[in-house]
């Protein structure tokens, strides 16, 4: 993946950043070290900015433009005023998080975790991420991730050493689909573990039963580590083809060998809280709390305690966030389609993937994301983002744009209103 704005790591003249954000060359060599090298600002900081500059409606980054819960920010500011979690927690995450945690994977799904040596607070799912990444890998190991890819898997690779070797979602009978063929073919002697996303940013593709019963049989059968993102969990847009979410941990011979992670921010729209978590066997919970001792330690005290509290919340919260984000969807996929993008209608997560070259973009900026995203906000006054920047085939990334819905719904009429004008 090279920087945001395309240039990779453009020497700036004095160390000191370059316009793109890149630390530049001095004391002998690149400030940035070689594992990084490749990674520049993120695309969200260059399109925010946009968003900023020209009074765009930011329907480029993924968060809620409306808070959670209001009893569960009270519950924050209770553990505050009452001193809970504003010293250092335990390293594993409050017991009451914990707890609630494990109750909350045997509520939803039937999987029984121990508090106490099968689940670990970290500080929002990235951190979960890098943990599992550096703790299990080992330099040289190949790691599988489906592409496109959460930008920060990629950077969590590459500072673990390990190679990242992306499978791709290609779009057919309108989702993007994994080919089992191709995953089952990136399986070498190398391969150390799986890096899974369902439901999948970018794409909104829900992994189906048949799907995950394949992936696992796979890795029962190499003998393969799976970490698995399931932060958009709730985010199910459930119908007649799709269930409810379905944790890969738990298929037959996973538990044992699956690192699930989830986040409060998703599910709660808490997204600058951090608090994320790991539920997975001891040895395995207790290999990556190795090195998320040396990158947070701990984080975010007191916010564990109203997670704690936001678990437990009625069922009724969880369906009602569905149902809303539902309709957030509804409305977005029917304005881009009239606005004459190709939508692919996501089954979770608050992602649409279009395709662009159903607008003609081919002519005026060769059916390419970037330009055509760069261009969005002058001719529309909305920002989106080019999925190229989540992909290491780029070309393959090229005609898709990605917006998402988890806006409020008169901003979402207003964004369908400019959309118009293309
Ligand atoms: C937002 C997101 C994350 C990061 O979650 P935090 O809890 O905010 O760190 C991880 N994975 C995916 C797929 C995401 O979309």
């Amino acid at each position: 993946m090279t920087s945001s704005d395309g240039s990779s790591g453009t020497p700036g003249p004095s160390g000191v950043p370059s316009a793109s954000g890149t630390p530049g060359t001095a004391y002998g060599r690149p400030l940035l070290n070689r594992r990084l090298a490749e990674f520049g600002t993120t695309i969200f900081a260059e399109m925010s900015a946009l968003a900023v500059r020209t009074g765009a409606i930011n329907l480029g980054q993924g968060f809620p433009d409306t808070d959670g819960p209001e009893e569960v920010r009270e519950a924050a500011v209770r553990a505050l005023r009452d001193g809970r979690g504003n010293q250092y927690p335990p390293g594993p995450g409050v017991p009451e998080l914990r707890t609630a945690v494990a109750g909350h994977q045997r509520r939803h799904y039937g999987l029984s975790y121990d508090p106490d040596r099968e689940v670990l607070i970290t500080a929002g799912a990235t951190e979960a991420i890098a943990a599992a990444l550096l703790a299990l890998v080992e330099p040289g190991d190949e790691v599988i991730a489906l592409e496109p890819y959460y930008d920060s898997y990629a950077a969590a690779i590459a500072l673990a050493g390990g190679t990242r070797v992306p499978v791709t979602l290609r779009p057919g009978e309108g989702r993007f689909v994994l080919d089992l063929d191709e995953l089952r073919a990136a399986v070498t002697p190398r391969t150390r573990l799986l890096l899974l996303n369902t439901p999948h940013n970018p794409t909104g593709t829900v992994l189906t039963r048949e799907e995950l019963t394949a992936i696992a049989e796979l890795a029962v059968e190499r003998n393969l580590l799976v970490v698995t993102d399931e932060v958009y969990e709730h985010l199910v847009f459930t119908d007649d083809a799709t269930p409810a979410h379905l944790p890969l941990a738990s298929f037959p011979g996973m538990r044992e060998r699956t690192v699930t992670i989830g986040s409060a921010g998703k599910t709660f729209s808490f997204t600058g809280w951090k608090v994320g978590w790991v539920t997975s066997t001891p040895d395995l919970v207790t290999a990556v709390r190795s090195a998320k001792q040396y990158l947070t330690f701990v984080a975010s005290g007191p916010f564990q305690y109203a997670v704690a509290e936001a678990l437990a919340l009625p069922d009724a919260y969880f369906t009602d966030l569905r149902e809303d984000l539902r309709a957030k969807r509804d409305l977005l996929a029917a304005g881009l389609t009239a606005a004459g993008f190709d939508v692919y209608r996501p089954a979770g997560t608050y992602f649409i993937t279009t395709d662009i070259r159903s607008l003609g973009e081919s002519r005026s900026h060769g059916g390419d994301g970037f330009a055509f995203c760069r261009a969005l906000p002058e001719r529309a006054g909305v920002v989106a983002v080019p999925n190229a920047v989540f992909y290491d085939h780029r070309q393959e990334g090229a005609p898709f744009v990605r917006f998402a819905f988890c806006k409020r719904t008169e901003v979402l009429t207003d964004a369908v209103e400019r959309l118009k004008s293309l």
